[in-house]
């Protein structure tokens, strides 16, 4: 008799530049309000701690993918975001010495149902609906800490159609990857196989059926997703 009352999926994994193995997804966490520009579009002042909100692992696609609209929306934004992949454990560690669980970086997608978000940001409710659901982290392969070192500058370009949406330099973050880490890791203890998105830049906005996104930072894969109706 097998052990299970149904056979489980299978592990959500990303792949890794250069390698035929694959990351296994383990969490995914995101950082709010990660770049100036973008909190004040946001309607929120900055150089608050860092907060934090949580995707299944199950809400990861690779680039290429099309992304069915989502229900209960009527507002499908795109964000582009640096994603910070874990490979190793670590709890409280300090920023000079978060490169040291770092696994890689990755382009990634925080697709996000702004008009649930709102509604829920302004009655002090849980994000939950508005940031997590099926498909609402398209992420690209991961390139190594190992080849090619720590990122901590470079341009992130997001297209919709082929016209710039947002653009910014990763050296913008309000909070940067190791500090982010130095932050994430007081709450849990981090461990292999977690995804961290690292906020967005100014520019967010909708997309709708047939809309093509891409997104670019330097040195990393771009990731490219297409939306499609219901
Ligand atoms: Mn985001």
């Amino acid at each position: 008799m097998s052990t299970y009352v149904f056979e489980p999926g299978a592990v959500p994994a990303v792949p890794v530049l250069g390698s035929s193995q694959r990351f296994p997804v383990s969490r995914v966490f995101c950082v709010g309000r990660n770049y100036e520009a973008h909190a004040r579009e946001m309607g929120v002042s900055t150089r608050e701690p860092p907060f934090f909100f949580t995707k299944f692992p199950s809400t990861v696609v690779p680039s290429g993918s099309r992304l069915r609209y989502p229900p209960g929306t009527k507002d499908y934004h795109y964000e582009g975001e640096l994603v910070v992949a874990i490979g190793a454990s670590g709890f409280e560690v300090p920023a000079a010495r978060a490169t040291d669980i770092i696994f890689g970086y990755a382009t990634g997608l925080d697709m996000t149902r702004r008009d649930l978000q709102f509604a829920a940001r302004d009655k002090g409710r849980p994000w939950d609906t508005g940031k997590n659901f099926e498909q609402s982290a398209p992420i690209t392969a991961i390139r190594p800490l190992a080849s090619g070192g720590a990122l901590e500058r470079g341009r992130i370009e997001l297209k919709v159609n082929g016209t710039v949406r947002q653009t910014a330099d990763i050296a913008d973050m309000i909070w940067n990857v190791p500090e982010i880490i130095e932050h994430l890791s007081k709450l849990y203890t981090l461990a292999a196989g977690d995804l961290i998105y690292t906020g967005t830049p100014a520019g967010v906005g909708a997309v709708v059926a047939g809309d093509r996104v891409e997104v670019s930072i330097e040195g990393l894969p771009t990731l490219e997703v297409t939306i499609e109706g219901r």
